[in-house]
């Protein structure tokens, strides 16, 4: 039996047995991994909250021959989301990640550039909180905006790091450049499209999100932290992606449909 340690994220639980739980997280050196918390549901002093979905931690497991379910022995917490209050929207987001990465990874594949952009997002997510001015700090920080921006980030690197996202400046059809106000996504293939090759069932993508979109894709995600995030906003990009994640799985993401009743 070999033991392991990784930095991790917990994405999803689910009873077993009398007091067992199986947990499914995200290591950062092991890629996904399921494994069995033994007594987690008894004693609740050796996992504490750390079980919570989207708590970062020190993962230690031990992986045995043979077995798919490695044991999860301990996770010591680097930070909790819920550290700080997390209002509904920010809660709906947090389960989309959990349930994106969960549906969509493949187990012991590890994934270093995923597991710095949940890391980012995360961030993100929990730190776009509504802001007391203090009197050290004469700089307005950024407008509170919800958890929107990291929201739209995360889509739309997953759609690009899983390989779903071809050349956005391109129409995916006839490779002629798009030109704004002219840039299409429809429900049946992956990328943009021109006004051309669009399709019957076509929504356009607004300039805005077109522009926003590049401008994500070379840049981290705290560069668009201080712009304004109404909810609204670019909120044609994220269908486009959450269609090509959706697409990809052959399965709507429940966490998504609790994100559109918010209106996000
Ligand atoms: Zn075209």
């Amino acid at each position: 039996m070999s033991v392991l340690t990784s930095e991790a994220v917990v994405l999803r639980t689910w009873p077993v047995h009398e007091a067992d739980l199986i947990v499914s997280f995200f290591t950062r050196d092991y890629g996904r991994v399921k494994g069995i918390a033994k007594s987690a549901l008894k004693s609740r002093k050796r996992f504490g909250g750390a079980l919570e979905p989207m708590t970062v931690a020190h993962a230690f497991f031990a992986e045995k021959p043979r077995q798919e379910l490695v044991r999860l022995d301990q996770l010591e917490i680097i930070r909790s989301p819920l550290s700080t209050p997390v209002d509904h929207a920010r809660m709906a987001v947090l389960s989309f990640y959990a349930e994106v990465l969960d549906e969509i990874l493949p187990e012991h594949d590890p994934q270093e550039t995923v597991f710095r952009l949940l890391l980012a997002v995360l961030e993100q997510t929990t730190a776009a909180q509504p802001l007391v001015p203090s009197p050290s700090s004469l700089v307005p920080g950024p407008p509170s905006s919800g958890p929107w921006m990291a929201l739209t980030y995360f889509s739309l690197w997953m759609t690009r790091l899983m390989g779903l996202l071809p050349d956005i400046a391109h129409c995916t059809a006839c490779g002629e450049p798009l030109a704004t106000g002219a840039v299409h996504f429809n429900t049946l293939g992956d990328g943009l499209f021109c006004a051309l090759h669009r399709g019957g069932t076509a929504n356009i993508l607004t300039p805005d999100s077109w522009q926003l979109a590049q401008r994500m894709l070379r840049a981290p995600a705290a560069a668009f932290a201080a712009e304004p995030w109404p909810r609204r906003r670019a909120q044609d990009l994220r269908r486009f992606t959450l269609q090509s994640l959706e697409r990809h799985l052959e399965r709507h993401l429940r966490s998504a449909e609790a994100i559109a009743r918010l209106g996000g």
